[in-house]
This record gives C-alpha cells, structure tokens and sequence, in this order.
C-alpha cells in the first residue's frame, strides 16, 4: 500500500489530503478548524501561483443552458469551452442540492454550509463523508478568499447582476447566517475594505430600505468611493475604488438591458480588472452572472441563453486578460444546476434523433425578449397579449389557456408564465422550478494555459485559489473571528451588548472599547480605529479581530 500525503503545502487550508493506492481511495483527515470537507478528488492538482485570481460563477447554469446557448449562437465556441476541466460536486453539509448561500459559501472559504448560510459553518455536517462538526463551531464565521487576499495586500473586488447583497456576492464578501438580512450583510460589504463593488441593490444602502435607517451610501462615500450609476459613469471612472449602483434591487436580463442606464457583466469585468491591476501586489475579482439562476428558476429559456452568452462575455475578458497577464488563475465554475434543464423533452421521446436543429432553435430566435423584460410590453389591462406574444416572441397559437396564464401572471412574474410556453414549443425540457444534485463543469485557466482537473469539490476551489494567491484562509479565520466574551474575559475585561444599532461595548478599568456589529471601525478611549475586518455577530455570538482583543494591554 502506497500512502500519499499531499497538498498539505501547496494548499495551507483545513485538511489534509491523503491518497491510499494510486488514487482509487481518497480521505482528508482534518486538521485545525473543524468543518472541512473529504475531496472528491484522486488527481493531485498542478502547483499553480498566480498574484491575480478571477473567479467567475454564473449560478445555476445547467449544462444542457449552456448547450443550447452555443446552438443559440451557431455553434460557435463559447469563451468558456476552451477553459473546461473537470467537475464540481455542490452539495451542501446537510443537503444534497444546494443553495445560493452555502454553495458560495464553499467557493469562498472552503466549508460547505447549510441553506441560508453565508460565510459562517454549518449546524451539522450529515452527507456522506464529512467530518462532524467540532462542539461549538456552528455558525462559526469563516474567512473567505477576498479577506485573505486583502490582508495579503491585494486589491478585491465583487460584481454581481442581482443585487450585490445577493447570496452569492455576500458570500465573498460577508458572514451572517440568514442570507435574507440584508442589514446585516450589506452593511459588512461597505466596511468589507474592497477596491470595486459593482451591481445592483442601491435601495438597500439607503435608509428607506434598511430597518435600521442607515445611510450607507454616504458611508460609502465618505469611504473614498467614487459612485457610478451609469455606463457612461462606469467607463469615465478614474478612481481606485469604484463602487457602481446600477439598479434598486437586480439589474435587467443582458437581453432587456438599456446599455445607457446599465453597463454589461463583460463593461463590469473589463472595469473592475482595468482598476484592480493597478495593484503591484495583484488581486482577486469574483463575478456573478446572477440571473442564470433566476431565468432557469422560472424555465424561460431566453433568460438563459441572454445571460450565459452575457456571462461568457466577461469570462472572455477575464480570459484575455490572464492570457496577455500570464500570472492569474481563472476559475469559473456554477455553484449548482437549477431546472434540470434539457435539449428534448417529453414531445421528443420518439423523435428525438431525426429532430433538426430548428427544431428546438428556431422558436428561441424568435425571441426579442427574455420572460422578464417582457411584462413591460403588456399593458396594463393586459388586452394585447395576443400582439404582444406575436411581435416578440413570435407565438401565434396560443391556447385560452395560455392567455389566461398570461393574463393572471402576478408582477415580476412574467418569466415564470411564458418560459414554459416557449420551452414547449422548442421542445426544451424542465424537471423543476429549483436547483438540482448534479455535478456542474469546472473551467479553469492558468499561467501556462494549466488547468485544474478531475472530480472535485465546491469546497476545495477556495483551497486552489489560497494556494495560488499564497494566503492561508484557516490563518485569517484566526487572526478576524476570535469569540468576543471568552477572548476579552481572558485580558480581565467586562463585554456588554448595547442592543440600540448594535455595539459590543468592552471595560477595564479606565479604558473603554466600544465596537459596532458588523463595522471594522471601533472607538477606543474616544478614539476611531480601524480594526483588520468586521466585527461579526452570528445570532448567537460575537466574533471580532484580534488587533480589537490586543487593544487592552
Ligand atoms: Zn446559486
């Protein structure tokens, strides 16, 4: 028997990998922080070191999307294809088909999580295979990439087409257990120190749509962000940190989009890496083709196909850029599939193989429309459906049935009413409204054209780019989340919880350190200090860097 340790210094994450005769057995023992994951996979993967790490996830893409994207557009590669390498599994600690939340979760730290989860452990570790979670880690927050990379003297950025405080983009950039408290998450996004935050959301910076009546756009501002609200805002910017509002909550489907009012994913990308490669000590930029999810969610298959070929679109740039760079790993990867999505459905079950290709791409052609940006066209009433499904989508049998659909559709909505319709007639197959278990593609660039390959897990492609970029995320886990009670208990000190607009408020003897929840600014004796990350509070307890704890003597 042949025994392999491995990885354990070129990937400084939570586990050790351990091989046992030739790659057909595979287990990770743990070591540190509790809550890692066994690796799926049996091929070591290449030393790979990049000072720039892109990460690009266009959630929930389905690989049968992304086929039918590429027929869409003639066949013609996509940007993606020459970047394919392997498979993702993304399932959660607890489940087998995951969330937004843990499933970017996994990308960005390293730990699988439970459904609603961003950045912070799971409850329980219950699939197969995976470690049980050490008494007391649950909802631990953990480090991501982008912390990592900044406290390594990287420039970070997040871009998002959904609203920036949206699962995934939260994920990489903040740590709270309910994916839908958008106070708690958006506001650690504005003290989370990063170079270029771009996407939607803007409503929920300011105080009418915050419950705590925050302003945090003038924090934003106040933080030396220059604020972009437009394309031609974005492209003129020649600031170092860029912070665009391009929508209240998501921007449009790339399909329905006013190029004026919102810049593409690709302008984003292209922005982001212009400013982010200023930095001599490198960076880290995640994208997030958002809307995938959302288009497979409601089965409208030209909401998929505008937002893949929008998404490949800033992988090409991101591409482009690593390949002129020759020092950045570019990884792209789905967090999961989502619809169950196929080219051929239960219509093609005898035909299946002497159907044409018009046959499932000519009724999408017609097309002028994602399901989204077609409610506009409606009016009010809703008395020219007729008209409206012939001009822009080309339908000119619907049933009574269909048109009452059409005519019930609630607001925003309207996708999850004429996607079926179109699917139907191009014969494109759904299973489900929700995500599915599946392996996705793993797509991956690096200097030298090198790849990563094989099997492998969501939770390990956090380890591949700390490994890359030479940071250690257990370390920074370390160094930014030391329990607040027990750590200042240990220097004699006194916590209190001040319940109004949170603050921790820490006592010994004449000195007072009084730090806000989820702000990386504390006030020491009277004093401002900027801290090494936020002070999280998880529900249950507060976490808080070490330089705050190293304040009292
Ligand atoms: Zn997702």
């Amino acid at each position: 028997m042949i025994v392999i340790f491995k990885m354990i210094k070129k990937h400084q994450w939570n586990h050790l990998q351990v091989t046992i005769t030739a790659g057909t057995l595979a287990v990770s023992l743990l070591l540190g922080l509790s809550g890692g994951t066994v690796s799926a996979a049996t091929k070591e993967q290449p030393e790979i070191r990049a000072k720039n790490v892109i990460m690009l996830i266009p959630d929930g893409m389905s690989m049968d999307g992304t086929t039918l994207t590429r027929w869409y557009n003639g066949g013609k590669a996509l940007a993606l294809d020459e970047m394919a390498s392997g498979l993702v599994r993304t399932y959660s600690a607890d489940a087998a088909i995951a969330d937004s939340a843990p499933a970017g979760t996994a990308f960005a730290t390293g730990f699988k999580s439970h459904t609603g989860y961003v950045g912070v452990l799971p409850d329980q570790n219950t699939m197969p295979g995976l470690p049980k979670l050490a008494p007391g880690d649950a909802k631990k927050p953990v480090a991501n990439i982008v912390e990592a990379a900044r406290l390594a003297g990287k420039s970070t950025g997040i871009i998002a087409t959904s609203e920036i405080m949206h699962a995934t983009p939260a994920d990489f950039s903040a740590h709270y257990p309910d994916r839908s408290n958008y106070d708690a998450l958006s506001e650690q996004q504005v003290y989370a120190g990063m170079d270029v935050v771009l996407g939607g959301g803007a409503t929920y910076f300011t105080p009418a749509g915050r419950e705590d009546g925050e302003d945090l756009t003038k924090v934003i501002a106040n933080s030396g962000y220059n604020i972009v609200k437009n394309t031609a805002e974005l492209k003129a910017s020649t600031s170092g940190k860029l912070w665009g509002m391009f929508a209240d909550k998501a921007m449009a489907n790339d399909m329905d989009r006013d190029p004026v009012k919102q810049p593409s994913i690709a302008e984003m990308t292209d922005k982001a890496i212009q400013v982010l490669s200023q930095n001599e000590e490198g960076f880290f930029l995640m994208v997030e083709g958002s809307k995938v999810d959302w288009a497979a969610h409601a089965n409208d298959p030209i909401g998929i196909i505008s937002e893949v070929n929008a998404f490949d679109d800033a992988v090409a740039k991101a591409l482009a850029f690593a390949k002129a760079d020759q020092n950045t790993l570019v990884i792209a990867a789905t967090d999961h599939g989502n619809g169950g999505i196929t080219i051929g459905d239960a219509g093609t079950t005898g035909t299946y193989d002497e159907e044409p290709l018009s046959t499932f791409i000519a009724p999408l052609k017609k097309a002028k429309a994602t399901g989204e940006g077609l409610e506009s066209k409606f009016n009010s009433k809703r008395t020219n459906i007729k008209a409206v499904m012939k001009q822009y989508y080309g339908i000119t049998d619907l049933t009574a049935e269909e048109i009452a659909t059409i005519k019930a559709a609630e607001k925003g909505k309207m996708n999850y009413a004429v996607g079926p319709m179109i699917s139907k007639r191009a014969h494109i197959g759904w299973t489900t409204g929700g995500h599915t278990g599946g392996e996705v593609a793993l797509y991956s660039y690096a200097p030298g054209g090198v790849q990563l390959t094989g099997v492998v897990e969501n939770s390990d492609i956090a380890g591949y780019m700390a490994s890359a970029l030479q940071v250690d995320l257990a370390n920074i886990s370390k160094q930014l989340f030391v329990p607040a009670k027990t750590a200042f208990a240990a220097k004699g000190a006194t916590v209190k919880w001040d319940a109004r607009n949170p603050v921790v408020v820490v006592t010994k003897g004449n000195d007072t350190l009084r730090l806000p929840v989820f702000k990386n600014t504390a006030d020491w004796n009277g004093k401002t200090v900027k801290l090494k990350g936020n002070v999280i509070h998880n529900g249950v307890q507060t976490y808080v860097p070490q330089d705050a704890v190293d304040l009292f003597s």
